[in-house]
Formats: structure tokens, sequence, C-alpha cells
């Protein structure tokens, strides 16, 4: 079976297991339905991949906060200068963009597992990762850990657990398709031999397998829900009636691969369906990731709760959402006549 998967070329947010493949079904159209009034934080979802046509249909379905991890673009970086402008990116155009459909923008900033292969290229990246953990925004060091698990990968592993103590930020935690239990049972002994508080970190990707030990040993359980590969939502729905909201919180993940940007809305209306309580809801697919991540010290809910301003005509740089002769859509509320 791993040897199958590692024929596949170019996966997207890293290939799933047979049975996640089967197992996973999408929810209809009707979602919004059950959603009404609902407000949603979604604490891993790669924006920069996805179009301005999803950021409305993000603010539509109610949620208001995002945090996009670093991650690898798809193919290898092949210089520092690569990395740079993706982490300058992060904090800078793509929250902008954003901030221009309502939606408040965090980031986590890291080298990713895949990349911490490339051990050259990995070692200029240390050296630029404190700069960007500093800027304002920024709520963890993140996706980090496993990929295929080398000795290359535990290195800067360890190395970025030891940045996130220093700066006193949350982690956030990639784990491995291949050897799944293994890769998030090393990644949580490793932390705790760093002497980083479990609530500080946050397991993701998890699924039945991971949950129990991810919890046990109280760090914070994330789960992607993820066409085709990590999990379906219904299989997600069976695990909070089985453990409850404490500490777990969904995200969608979505890529550059096949992914739904929708997957939280989505799974709040399955869960409801589901008759799971409100308040059970809002902890899942709001509250605990904002718990989670304002342990860095950089989320105000009061900046989102209440959504932003939204002005289109504004710029960033010079450079606007809007193409020649677009109309700008601007706050129904907002006092300014254009
Ligand atoms: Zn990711």
């Amino acid at each position: 079976m791993c040897q199958e998967h590692k024929t596949i070329g170019n996966p997207s947010h890293f290939e799933g297991t047979e049975q996640e493949k089967t197992t996973a079904h999408a929810v209809d159209g009707t979602f919004a339905q059950y959603t009404q009034g609902m407000k949603f934080f979604d604490p891993h979802v790669h924006m920069t991949s996805r179009t301005t046509d999803d950021y409305q249909a993000l603010a539509d379905a109610g949620v208001v906060a995002l945090i996009e991890p670093a991650f690898w673009l798809g193919q290898p970086r092949t210089g520092l200068a690569s990395f740079k402008d993706y982490f300058a990116s992060l904090v800078g155009w793509e929250r902008f963009r954003s901030s221009q459909f309502g939606i408040k923008h965090y980031c986590t900033i890291g080298l990713n597992s895949r990349e911490a292969n490339h051990e050259a290229l990995a070692e200029q990246v240390m050296e630029i990762l404190p700069l960007f953990l500093q800027k304002e925004g920024v709520v963890g060091v993140g996706e980090i850990g496993f990929d295929d698990q080398t000795a290359a990968e535990e290195k800067y592993y360890r190395a970025q657990l030891e940045l996130a103590k220093e700066m006193n930020l949350p982690v956030q935690v990639h784990t491995p398709h291949r050897d799944k239990k293994k890769g998030t049972e090393r990644s949580m002994a490793i932390a705790i031999e760093h002497g980083i508080a479990p609530n500080m970190v946050i397991i993701d990707h998890n699924n039945e397998e991971t949950v129990k030990s991810v919890l046990d040993q109280g760090f914070y359980a994330a789960f992607t829900i993820y066409p085709f590969t990590k999990m379906g939502n219904e299989r997600m729905v069976e695990i909070v009636k089985h453990y409850g909201p404490e500490r777990i919180m969904v995200n969608s993940a979505a890529d550059w691969g096949i992914s739904d940007p929708l997957a939280i809305p989505k799974t709040a209306a399955l869960l409801k369906i589901e008759e799971v309580q409100a308040e059970h809801i809002r902890l899942l697919t709001y509250q605990n990731a904002l718990d989670a991540f304002a342990q860095s010290g950089q989320i105000q809910e009061t900046d989102f709760i209440n959504g932003l301003e939204i002005d289109q005509t504004q710029k960033f740089n010079g450079n606007t959402i809007l193409r020649g002769g677009q109309a700008p859509r601007i706050n129904k509320d907002s006092l300014i006549i254009r």
C-alpha cells in the first residue's frame, strides 16, 4: 500500500489511504439552510491557491476568520527568495485580499516537512524564520512536522519547536499519511521532549486511529475535512459523538488540489442534522481554534466578530483586487457613497 502511494506523482495536500478515499462523501449544496447565523473560524486553509470566488463563498457561508499555514507549492522551491516572497505574501497581499471580502486573515510560518529534506536550503530558511514569526498576525509556527519521517524532517521539526518555545507561539503540526499513527506519536513525544506544553500544540490531520491518544495527552486535535483523502464529514460526526467537542477543531486545508473551502460550514450543517447541540458545533467550528491560536497573543476576536469593514476600492502597494472597469463591492452599511 505504501509503495503504491509513493508512485502517485505530485499529490495535493498529501494523499490519503484507500479506505479514506472510498468512505469520504460530500454534503449536497443545501448546507446553508442549516447554518444561518453561525460564524466559523477555519484554522487551516491555503487561500493563496484559491480564487476570489472562494473568498466570496466563505464570506457568504459565515467564515469570519481563517489561518493560512505556510506549506509547499506542489513543486520544490529552488531558492531562499521563493520562501521569502511566499512568507511575505502571507502577511501582506493575501491578508489584504482576504480583507476585501471581510474575512480576517492570520497565518502560521514555518518550513514544511517535505522541503525540510532539502537541507542546504532548509538551513537558509531557518535563518529567516524568526523575522517572519515576529510579524503581526502570525499566530504560530506551522505547518511543520513529518511527511516521510526522515532524519532531516526530524532535525528541522526539533529546531522549529525550539523557535516556537523561544517566541512563545503555538505549533501547528502536520501529521503524515503513511504510518500516520507512528508519525503522530513521534510528533507528540518530540514536542514533550522539548518541553512544549501540549496545549500549545495543534496536532493536525487526525483520524479515528490517532484522536484518542492526542486528546489523552492534552494536545489539540484538528481534523481536516478533505474530499477523497483525509476525513469525510460523516466520519467527523461519529468522532464528535464519541469524544465530544473539547480541544477538537475542524478545518478545510483547502489548497491547490481538489479540496473544499466550505468544508467547515458543510460539516456544521451535518452536525446540526445529526442533532449535535449548537454550543458543541460552535466549539468545534469556531471557538476551540480561536482559543488555541489566541495563545499567540495575536488574535483579538473583536477585530472580526462583527465583520470587517469592506472597501474594495482600497489598495495594497498600489494594487487592487479589481480589474479595469469593475465596480467595487462596498459594505452596504458604509456611510460613504461613491
Ligand atoms: Zn496544509
